[in-house]
């Protein structure tokens, strides 16, 4: 079986094929024009990764949320249960930009962290 797929590592844009065994695995790559794309495809297909962004409750906050990001990509398949996870969450005001707010998320070996910064609600 193949499977083609435009690279995104640079604006060349490469279209590149792969053949793949009967478990999927990458058995042959064409259409790269170096080895980053080579490298890009293979994880694509065989373990695909992507980044999370979103927002966390935070009680007693000026604001209601928090936007906040993964510090490190994660499998495509985890998406929906780290989503769950970050949906689940609230953290008390002041967030501080870059705080911490899930430690190690799911133990994928990535953290949410925030990405700005909430002062406590005026009382
Ligand atoms: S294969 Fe190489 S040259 Fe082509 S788009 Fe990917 S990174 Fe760019």
């Amino acid at each position: 079986m193949n499977r083609s797929l435009t690279c995104i590592v640079c604006p060349n844009g490469c279209t590149i094929t792969a053949e793949l065994d009967e478990h999927g695995a990458v058995c042959a790559l064409s259409g790269a024009a170096c080895p980053r794309g080579e490298a890009y495809a293979r994880q694509e297909i065989e373990r695909p990764m992507r980044m999370i962004a979103s927002s966390v409750r935070v009680t007693g906050g000026a604001a209601p949320l928090v936007s906040v990001r993964m510090t490190k990509p994660i499998p495509k398949g985890e998406i929906m249960r780290v989503m769950e996870a970050i949906r689940s969450a609230s953290v008390p005001a002041p967030v501080a930009a870059g705080d911490v707010i899930i430690a190690d998320v799911l133990g994928l070996g990535s953290d949410v962290i925030a990405t700005r910064s909430i002062d406590q609600k005026a009382v």
